[in-house]
């Protein structure tokens, strides 16, 4: 990522000790409560901007003014939607700092550097825009045929809290470079930051081409808003990024839906591996903003052969390793009993923390850097089994490598969204790729670079395993049109007899 590192950090610790002035105790988030520069934009921006720049508490309203934007847009060429996903690209990294903050603030779980990091990489190639809507042509004896990508119209967004504002602004950097507007429900916990964003790309388009509400964002969002997006005879398409329930959800909203929805992510590990690069990748990657992405590594099988030599490796390269009682104390913190089946989910207190937190839920004190704590479980350890999107991953021993990939697949669940191997046995990895059946399958490197960040391709905040779009980009939300000329415009054909 092409980002002033030096710069990210001066500003990280300004604003780490704003935050912990403000709330006096950790830096896993602040009290959204407190006034100051962080809380107040947010504050005021759903208030006095209801009905413009994208603002509305109303869906019917929203879907009304997004319809307008989009037959607004219709009108100006692709160079203005250029323009448009060029605003939104140098917000979202000139601002990172601010909006980052605001994120952090506000939902209270991640890191700081990575909220900010997360928006600078969308003003990037990486991410893809305009350029990515190649046309298809048929050329012959009997003329030419030309296949575009057409907008839908009006695209209803539903986001996570994990990247609130970064989902929403990949999303609309993908959907109006496809020609269309968006209406989004964020993650109640993640609303505010979500409407300032989109207030401030909509003033910015509106002042760059007097269009209002390209993107428009529900204020206050509920279910209820979420099932009225869905619902609404004016919303052309539905793409959700978000956990099981909202997937679920979608796939009943009775029109299209592009569902991005949750994945467990297996890492295996055999006896060929580089371990020390194995180490540093699964640090990278499960740390990263505290385990919070959806591709991020969860659950680690490892050949019996090597399993030693790489919890090794994982302490060389920094993460803290928990044995015996406290992995066991670690479980009872970090589970807790939901719904009438008493099925066990993160505990809301632990879910994207610091390690340090984590260590201190058990009484640990570890060294303020510490990326992440690992540890060694058995596969019936609910850390293995549930989505836990924690700063502690478990390492499972395995006999061999064909038990250590028959695991990976049975705790992925079978919603086809990540896993990863470290492994320089070609058949190895091949056998695991066929069975896991994965939209990305990442080998040797951190998860981020299946993504394309120190790996090759590109990038998005939305992957949809379940409706099989997967790594979404502008074409993802387009329909196929095509315009098909008879006899004429082949200029390579002979002569016709009529000319
Ligand atoms: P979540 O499922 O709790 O919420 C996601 C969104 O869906 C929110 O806006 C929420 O308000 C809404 N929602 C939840 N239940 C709903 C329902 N029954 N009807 C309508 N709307 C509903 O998820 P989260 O905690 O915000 O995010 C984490 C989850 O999202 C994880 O499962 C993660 O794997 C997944 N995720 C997937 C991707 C991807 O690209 N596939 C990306 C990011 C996150």
């Amino acid at each position: 990522m092409k980002i002033d590192e030096a710069l990210i950090r001066d500003v990280v610790t300004q604003v780490l000790q704003e935050v912990v002035a403000g709330r006096g105790t950790s830096t896993s988030g602040a009290d959204s409560s407190a006034s100051g520069r962080w809380a107040a934009p947010a504050a005021t921006a759903a208030r006095s901007f209801i009905g413009r720049r994208g603002q509305f508490d109303c869906v019917d309203q929203a879907v009304a003014a997004a319809q307008t934007a989009f037959e607004q847009l219709s009108t100006r060429g692709l160079e203005q939607r250029r323009q448009i996903v060029d605003i939104i690209r140098k917000i979202c990294s000139s601002q990172a700092v601010e909006l980052g903050g605001l994120e952090f603030q506000e939902t209270k779980i991640g890191r700081l550097e990575h909220k900010i990091e997360k928006l600078v990489a969308l003003d990037h190639p990486r991410v893809p825009g305009v350029e990515f809507l190649r046309p298809q042509t048929y050329s012959g004896d009997h003329g030419l045929a030309v296949i575009e990508r057409a907008p839908f119209g009006v695209i209803g967004a539903i986001t996570p809290v994990t990247h609130s504002l970064p989902t929403l602004a990949c999303n609309a950097i993908s959907m109006i470079s496809a020609g269309n507007a968006l209406v989004a429900n964020p993650h109640p916990s993640g609303r505010k930051i979500a409407a300032e964003g989109v207030r401030r790309f909509n003033e910015a388009i509106f002042q760059a081409t007097g269009i209002d509400n390209l993107i428009c964002v529900i204020t206050e969002p509920t279910l209820e808003s979420a099932n009225a997006i869905f619902a609404h005879r004016g919303v052309s398409l539905v793409v959700v990024t978000g956990g099981p329930a909202v997937a679920r959800a979608a796939l009943k909203a009775g029109k299209r839906a592009v569902v991005a929805g949750p994945g467990n992510p297996p890492v295996v590990v055999d006896e060929t591996a580089d371990l020390g690069k194995a180490a540093r990748s699964i640090i990278q990657g499960a740390a990263y903003d505290n385990n919070l992405l959806c591709i991020a590594e969860k659950e680690v099988f490892v050949v019996d052969q090597v399993f030693d030599r790489l919890m090794d490796e994982m302490e060389r390269a920094g993460a803290v390793r928990l044995r015996g009682k406290q992995v066991e104390q670690m479980t009872a913190a970090a589970f807790v009993e939901v719904g009438d089946d008493k099925h066990l989910a993160p505990a809301k207190e632990l879910l994207g923390q610091d390690a340090v937190k984590m260590a201190a839920a058990i009484g640990l004190t570890v060294d303020p850097r510490t990326p992440l704590l690992f540890g060694e479980t058995d596969e019936h350890n609910p850390f293995v089994d549930v989505e836990q999107m924690m700063t502690f991953v478990p390492f499972v021993r395995c006999a061999n490598v064909e038990q250590a990939i028959d695991l990976a697949k049975h705790y992925e669940h079978g919603y086809r969204h990540t896993s990863l191997i470290h492994s320089n046995n070609v058949r190895n990895i091949t056998r695991m790729g066929k069975l896991m059946d994965t939209t990305l399958f990442v080998k040797n490197g951190p998860c981020m670079a299946g993504l394309g960040m120190g790996g090759e391709g590109y990038a998005s905040f939305s992957i949809a395993g379940p409706t099989g779009e997967g790594i979404t980009t502008p074409l993802t939300f387009t329909r196929e049109r095509r315009c098909s000329m008879i006899d004429d415009l082949w200029i390579l054909g002979q002569p016709r007899n009529d000319a």
